[in-house]
């Protein structure tokens, strides 16, 4: 058995790996833990460990784990990484410091209604669906990438901090061909908005190419807390 803070230094490890190979420095790229269907034990654990963001990605379950955990850690550094209907944004304009998957106008605009004045603006990454399939969400074309970015950047209560994306479940030429159309886009959003530092790809299986291709930011879940167990939820 392997425990979490374990886990946690080989997934550190695995990024630093990557990074070197490349010439980037380790220090470039965040950890994002995704604790999500995991016990606020496992963070609590990963936190001891010295991990201080973590991804979720469902509204009600968030919630619940940064109520209870935010006033004794309240350092950690929250990620909101799942669909969002517009109907449940309130949460997550409270309670979170970041959302990775802004993927309409409509889920931008509430967010900013919501986002309390007292706290700092909620960082926000566009979502892309750069596989295409029908059966993902995020945004399709550079041009629908750009109008939303323009407007994000309109709304004083959200920051625009880069692009998020799942790439399809393929590996091999059609992976690294979505890892490079997202760098272009990255690229591309750059020139536009200069201040923006974040590129969000990468997950347990993937998190080498991810890095290779410019990830700023990698979302391990698995490779951490282990696998999930869904049958007690709905998905
Ligand atoms: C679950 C999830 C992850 C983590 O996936 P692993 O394969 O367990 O590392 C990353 N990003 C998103 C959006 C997720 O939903």
């Amino acid at each position: 058995m392997t425990t979490i803070a374990e886990r946690l230094a080989l997934a550190q490890h695995r990024i630093a790996q990557a990074a070197g190979k490349c010439s980037r420095q380790a220090a470039d790229i965040t950890l994002l833990a995704v604790s999500k269907t995991k016990p606020a034990t496992d963070i609590e654990a990963a936190y001891a460990a010295g991990q201080r963001c973590f991804g979720e990605n469902y509204v009600q379950e968030g919630q619940q784990k940064i109520l209870d955990l935010a006033p004794r850690y309240p350092d950690i550094e929250w990620h909101f990484i799942g669909p969002l209907q517009s109907n449940k944004s309130r949460p997550v304009a409270e309670l979170f410091q970041w959302m990775h998957t802004i993927d309409r106008s409509k889920i931008a605009q509430r967010l900013n209604e919501q986002r309390p004045a007292a706290i700092p603006p909620l960082n926000v990454c566009i979502q892309i669906n750069v596989s295409g399939e029908t059966s993902k969400s995020g945004i399709t074309s550079e041009a629908e990438m750009l109008s939303l970015a323009h407007e994000i950047s309109q709304l004083p209560r959200l920051t625009l901090r880069g692009l998020m994306t799942i790439p399809s479940a393929e590996e091999g030429e059609k992976l690294i061909a979505e890892f490079q159309q997202m760098q272009q886009l990255y690229a591309r959003l750059q020139q536009e908005f200069p201040p923006i530092d974040t590129l969000s790809m990468g997950m347990s299986h993937d998190l080498e190419l991810a890095v290779e291709h410019g990830a700023t930011m990698v979302r391990i879940g698995s490779a951490i807390f282990g696998a999930r167990d869904y049958s007690q939820k709905p998905a």
